[in-house]
């Protein structure tokens, strides 16, 4: 980034809408954009023409290969590069990318997980272009966002059903707007803008914790002294590494088309953040990926290791994946912002009565959907939003919605301008929006933020369960609306749907302070679940009014929804037990020789010095204790590990992990934090949250 502007390079690696406005006969173009809008089918020599044009296009860059970019239910992004090149005439290669290899890719998947989906007959699994997210170039590899699906059509990925929910609450979004009269759109599209957070440590430390390594967390560590008093040691500015680092990231980013914008975070140490633009939801969680993968890419570039873990550190801030989260009309006009007519801000209640509904009836999903077994170790601790879910819509737009609860607002003539007093809005200042970070979902201005959500986690599964509840309640009310003449009449049902929704469903507004504890008695006065662990919420998933609702959405089927919950079960299992045996071995490789050196240098010496000595005395009395309480601890752990193979079926399995064996973990994290306090630097085998901290 010399000489050249820092944006010259924007999105020159991304096959745009620009770029396919430049190189595609107009035509062509065209039944791209048809196809992009589901208004109709790409048609065999439309798909020709524009994978003639990717080659070309990606070919001038350097692309030799190219891949159908998916993702699996692992949860992170996969892949199989293919190369252009074939065998032309006369032993000359050539190269080609036929509409056919654009559309549709065919490969294994039985190495990815399907939750029983995909009988074993049947290995193969299909990819299916994404045309509406558009390809991109990295490392010379063409990448092609698709979906994958099974050979009977059942999704594997998280994709498809991403797409299908935004296809969902568009059309009943859609249907609403139109109600209104005022002018007809086509679709309504949830759009989508992710802060991702993540923290830096030093490579070489990170390489000397297999903790970290493995489990992407430190299963044991000590909070120095005062650590966070001494925050503003750590940040006095951005270490120059990091600095260049950061800077790369940018670079890499917008060449993507990425409008990334890093930031430094003062929350922790070590910490920071990023952000881009928000875009389309199924294209935001594209590029999230894409974003996780450049942070962990160039980190290593630079020396660092970049850790998406929700909790890396304990007793330090946690690392969330704030979804902010709207609904934007084909014409450009945000559902979320309070208007200034009147009749834009009775639909500006009606939608956001339909989100209340909806996070009032599926809260527990939510909550699952924010999650996986790192969150449980960042919600509710340490400046993170507790596990219960509320809406903060801020205490302006609360009296609002009170007083249509309690019918204060009965309008009889909507022409009436005191009517308007409450249903135009018009005395709540726009940008009193919430400020409050305690919510885990809040209004802000004209967004809601889902502040919940874990940092290590695609957001696909947060926004596929978003768009879907909330286009369940938009139908619910749609259907109630439908047929009604004259648009006073239907302001004036509109409101009545707002009261009734309200009354129903009030108990789920809080915009007070979330991290006290006054508030989880007040939320369990209320009723609102408050699921402690994420086990615990994963099958709200396959919850018969899970089912009826996505079965209503046309998201999910029962089987697709069981095999989700089979495998988010399977991979919670997994999760604990890389942790476990992590914990066991780096405890008996070196914490345990680690403590009988530090037990010998007191007694060397005490035996050199021929005369008891009471601090010496002490001190090995000491270490031999946290000896045997490690010793207790470790072969406590070790025993219920083993214990596990007692319970036959995945759930057992996994609440017998989750309620006995992580508690063990516990305890003997405990022991080993003491044992840390207690021995020499010189004999402790591993960087310390202080040296990780400190190095940066
Ligand atoms: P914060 O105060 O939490 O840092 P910002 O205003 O910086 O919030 O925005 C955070 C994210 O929200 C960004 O990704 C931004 O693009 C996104 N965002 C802003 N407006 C909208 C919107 N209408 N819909 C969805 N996301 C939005
Ligand atoms: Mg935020």
């Amino acid at each position: 980034m010399t000489n050249k502007h820092p944006f010259d390079d924007f999105g020159i690696n991304l096959f745009s809408e620009n770029v396919m406005k430049e190189c595609l006969p107009h035509p062509v173009y065209q039944k791209w954009k048809t196809a992009t809008r589901k208004e109709d089918a790409l048609d065999r020599p439309t798909a020709d023409a524009i994978a003639h044009a990717m080659k070309i296009w990606a070919m001038e860059k350097g692309a030799t290969h190219f891949t159908h970019w998916f993702q699996p239910l692992t949860g992170s992004t996969a892949e199989k590069h293919d190369s252009f090149i074939e065998p032309g005439d006369h032993n000359q290669a050539i190269s080609r990318f036929s509409g056919k290899s654009l559309i549709k890719g065919e490969g294994d998947a039985s190495s990815f997980p399907s939750g029983g989906l995909r009988a074993t007959f049947e290995a193969r699994g299909y990819t299916y272009w994404d045309c509406t997210s558009p390809a991109f170039i990295r490392d010379n590899v063409l990448c092609i966002p698709t979906i994958f699906v099974s050979y009977n059509g059942e999704t594997l990925d998280k994709k498809a059903p991403l797409l299908k929910s935004a296809e969902a609450i568009s059309k009943q979004a859609t249907r609403i707007v139109n109600l209104f009269k005022d002018k007809d759109i086509k679709h309504v599209n949830a759009m989508v803008g992710l802060e991702q957070e993540y923290f830096l440590v030093d490579k070489e430390m990170y390489l000397k914790r297999k903790d970290l390594v493995h489990t992407g967390r430190t299963l044991f560590g000590s909070m120095p002294p005062k650590s966070m008093d001494l925050r503003g040691h750590y940040f006095g500015s951005i270490p120059a590494r990091v600095q260049a680092f950061m800077e790369e990231v940018d670079e890499e980013l917008w060449k993507l088309g990425i409008y990334a914008k890093t930031e430094h975070n003062e929350v922790a140490p070590c910490q920071f953040e990023i952000a881009p633009l928000f875009i389309d939801a199924n294209v935001a969680v594209d590029q999230n990926l894409i974003i996780m993968d450049v942070l962990k890419k160039k980190a290593d570039k630079h020396g660092l290791a970049c850790l998406l873990h929700e909790k890396p550190f304990q007793g330090v801030n946690g690392s969330g994946k704030h979804n902010n989260w709207s609904l934007v009309t084909d014409d450009g006009q945000n559902l979320l912002e309070p208007g200034d007519r009147p009749h834009e801000n009775i639909r500006f209640l009606l939608f956001v009565c339909a989100i209340i509904e909806a996070v009032d009836t599926y809260p527990e999903m939510l909550r699952m959907a924010a999650s996986s077994y790192g969150n449980d170790y960042r919600l509710g601790a340490d400046e993170a939003p507790p596990a219960v879910v509320s809406i903060c819509m801020g205490e302006d737009l609360e009296i609002v919605l009170e007083k249509i609860r309690l019918g204060e607002n009965e309008i009889d003539d909507v022409v009436e301008p005191k009517a308007y007093a409450i249903a135009n809005l018009s005395y709540v200042p726009k940008d009193t929006s919430d400020r409050n970070r305690t919510s885990p979902f809040a209004f802000t201005g004209n967004k809601f933020e889902f502040r919940m959500v874990g940092s290590s986690r695609s957001a696909s599964t947060t926004n596929i369960i978003l768009n879907s509840i909330v286009a369940d309640s938009l139908c619910k009310i749609a259907d109630k609306l439908q047929g009604i003449k004259y648009i006073d009449e239907v302001r004036k049902k509109s409101l009545d749907i707002c009261r009734d929704i309200l009354q129903k469903h009030h108990r789920i507004l809080f915009s007070g302070d979330g991290y006290s504890s006054d508030w989880l008695d007040e939320a369990e006065k209320r009723g609102l679940p408050n699921i402690k662990c994420y086990l615990d919420s994963i099958s709200s998933l396959s919850s018969e009014k899970a089912v009826a609702m996505f079965d209503r959405m046309k998201v999910y089927n029962r089987a697709e929804l069981e095999a989700r919950v089979d495998i988010l079960t399977e991979e919670y299992r997994k999760s604990v037990k890389v942790e476990v045996l992590t914990l066991l071995d780096m405890s008996k490789k070196e914490i345990l020789p680690a403590l009988v050196r530090e037990i010998k240098f007191y007694s060397d010496a005490q035996n050199s010095l021929g005369f008891e000595n009471s601090y010496y005395q002490r001190k090995i009395k000491h270490l031999v204790s946290l000896l045997d309480n490690f010793d207790k601890q470790y072969h406590d752990l070790k025993q219920k590990m083993e214990n596990r193979q007692q319970y036959p079926d995945n759930m057992a399995k996994a609440q017998y992990l989750n309620t006995v064996v992580v508690p063990a973990m516990t305890d003997l994290r405990s022991v080993i934090d003491q044992i840390e306090d207690a021995i020499s630097s010189d004999n402790y085998p591993y960087p310390t949250y202080d040296d990780m901290f400190v190095s940066m």
